[in-house]
């Protein structure tokens, strides 16, 4: 299965990616990860990405796509994937569809999870994540047990740097000028569903589920 995740910042695809590379057992590719943990090693990529990622501006074209067709070539990739953040713009789902066109292969299924702006806000400024593991919480709508410390690993949680309410703002403009086009684009090629992902983490899920049924071999 190879599956894209689509949605605004904070619609919750990270959350529901977990979910979904569990049951499918399919590699959870997310591009924010990749950069914050290049980030995190002071790696070349980390030192060019984090100006971007700390205005909540979009990294260039050609670094992504370049790291993501390696990322692709991988032999986990070789049964599906699913990526979340990854295309973010029209050019970027322009290279994505050229590299699985010369591999002979296709998107089964874009999900775009909707969740109306209002909720977004309240979504990201809340959302905690633990440095160490990634996990990823949110302070009222998925709390850890102890609280500011990660249940898997025991670290102290932490908001992310672009989650503040300055920066949110910024990224939630560039959702709508850079990646909201996605939405025509892959409605156009047959493959965009739309997941209502307003309720509980679980109900989305099972939204997910109702959808994926169809296409899951
Ligand atoms: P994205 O990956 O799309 O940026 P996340 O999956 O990180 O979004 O979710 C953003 C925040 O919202 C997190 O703190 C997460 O715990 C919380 N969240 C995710 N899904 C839901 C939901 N269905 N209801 C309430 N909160 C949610
Ligand atoms: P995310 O973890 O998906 O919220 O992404 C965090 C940040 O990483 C974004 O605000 C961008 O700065 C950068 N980023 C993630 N994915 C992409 C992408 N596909 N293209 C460009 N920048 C990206």
């Amino acid at each position: 299965m190879k599956i894209i995740l689509l949605g605004p910042p904070g619609a919750g695809k990270g959350t529901q990616a977990k979910f979904i590379s569990e049951k499918y057992f399919i590699p959870h590719i997310s591009t924010g990860d990749i950069f914050r943990k290049n980030i995190s090693e002071k790696t070349p990529l980390g030192i060019e990405a984090k100006k971007y990622l700390d205005e909540g501006k979009l990294v260039p074209d050609e670094v992504t796509i370049n790291i993501m067709k390696n990322r692709l070539g991988m032999d986990d990739c070789k049964n599906g994937f699913l990526l979340d953040g990854f295309p973010r713009t029209v050019t970027q789902a322009k290279a994505l569809d050229l590299f699985l066109n010369g591999i002979d292969q296709q998107i089964d299924k874009v999900l775009l999870i909707d969740v109306p702006k209002g909720l977004i806000f309240d979504r990201m400024t809340g959302r905690r994540v633990c440095p160490s593991c990634g996990a990823s919480y949110h302070i009222k709508f998925n709390p850890p047990k102890i609280e500011g410390k990660c249940d898997v690993c025991n670290s102290d949680i932490v908001q992310r740097k672009d989650d503040t309410q300055s920066t949110v703002k910024d990224r939630l403009d560039v959702y709508d000028k850079q990646t909201e086009p996605l939405i025509g684009y892959y409605k156009s090629q047959g493959v965009l569903s739309i997941v209502n992902g307003t309720g509980e983490i679980n109900e989305v899920f099972q939204n997910v589920k109702n959808i994926l049924k169809d296409i899951h071999r």
